[in-house]
């Protein structure tokens, strides 16, 4: 049996990760025959919708407080099997669900409902289901704390991608995802994959995040393209890959999934510091004698 690998997509909130991980895992399911289970830790708890074509699946931490606790709590009722192209009896890989959930806003740590998920799982035997590829873990990170922090520290996420753009804040983020990366690679043994691009159409993006990329030390696996078909499958709750397989989107998910499997650039990341960051950002954004016309002349008559 191959060896069970374990990544995990981080990047800040709303820059693409449970779209580009799904659509990613979904080529990787159907195209590669990989057998697949997603880990949600973003209190949001999308990680999952569009291999289940649900709404949105109940959490962990929701089911656990249904139960009055987690030791009452049956695997078979937290995970859940993809469905269509995911199920487990179609051709292809096959897709397990969970979503680890999160407290109340405002009421306690929001990444307490990733540590316990994680050790659910395990304790239930998740990780030891048969045939089982991947695990892969979809990561609210802009700020590597707590309990977001436990799939990179203690060994769990082996590989991570970080999914990220032009604009300064996604790259500023990657910048910290980096950080968190270095702080716990010697001890837990945790690598940074790659950098992918959702790309969001700023000025020279492909360059910036390719430069952001060597400066971490790691490459840009993939530039993802934006698409409105993306939004067009979403609304039916489904991954792009599912939706409309021909299209010029779902092979660039394709793509991203051939390389994934096919990755061993795996390294201790170099991250920037904050002048350096934004000397790059300048470098890239500027459009040197155009802006230079512009700044403070908007207000002018
Ligand atoms: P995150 O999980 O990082 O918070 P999401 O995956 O939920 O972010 O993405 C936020 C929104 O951006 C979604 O509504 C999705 O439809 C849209 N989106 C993501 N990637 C693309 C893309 N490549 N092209 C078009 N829209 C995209
Ligand atoms: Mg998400």
């Amino acid at each position: 049996m191959a060896e069970l690998r374990q990544i995990a997509f981080y990047g800040k909130g709303g820059i693409g990760k449970s779209t580009t991980s799904q659509n990613t895992l979904a080529s990787m399911a159907h195209y590669f025959d990989k057998n697949i289970m997603i880990v949600g830790c973003d209190p949001k708890a999308d990680s999952t919708r569009l291999i289940l074509h649900e709404k949105a699946q109940s959490t962990i931490l929701q089911l656990a407080a249904e139960m009055g606790t987690v030791e009452d709590l049956e695997l078979e009722d937290a995970m859940k099997p993809g469905a269509g192209m995911f199920a487990p009896d179609a051709p292809g890989g096959w897709i397990n669900c969970t979503e680890s959930g999160g407290p109340e806003p405002g009421v306690g740590c929001a990444g307490r409902g990733v540590i316990t998920a994680i050790n659910f799982l395990e304790e239930e035997g998740a990780y030891e289901e048969d045939g089982l590829d991947f695990v892969s873990y979809d990561v609210l990170g802009d700020v590597v704390c707590g309990g977001f922090a436990m799939p990179i520290r203690e060994g769990k996420a082996q590989e991570i991608y970080i999914v990220m753009s032009g604009e300064m804040m996604a790259m500023y983020a990657a910048n910290n995802i980096s950080k968190g990366i270095l702080k716990y690679a010697n001890t837990g043994g945790v690598r940074l994959a790659g950098l992918v691009c959702n790309a969001r159409m700023t000025d020279r993006e492909y360059d910036l995040a390719w430069a952001l990329a060597r400066e971490l030390g790691t490459q840009m696996i993939h530039f993802v393209p934006r698409n409105n078909i993306v939004q067009h499958a979403e609304l039916r709750r489904m991954t792009v890959v599912e939706y409309s397989p021909q299209s010029d989107q779902a092979l660039e998910y394709k793509e991203l999934a051939r390389k994934i499997i096919e990755n061993d650039m795996k390294i201790i990341p170099t991250p920037l510091e904050m002048d350096d960051l934004e000397d790059l950002l300048m470098e890239f954004g500027l459009e040197e004698e155009a802006d230079e016309d512009n700044v403070g002349k908007a207000a002018e008559a």
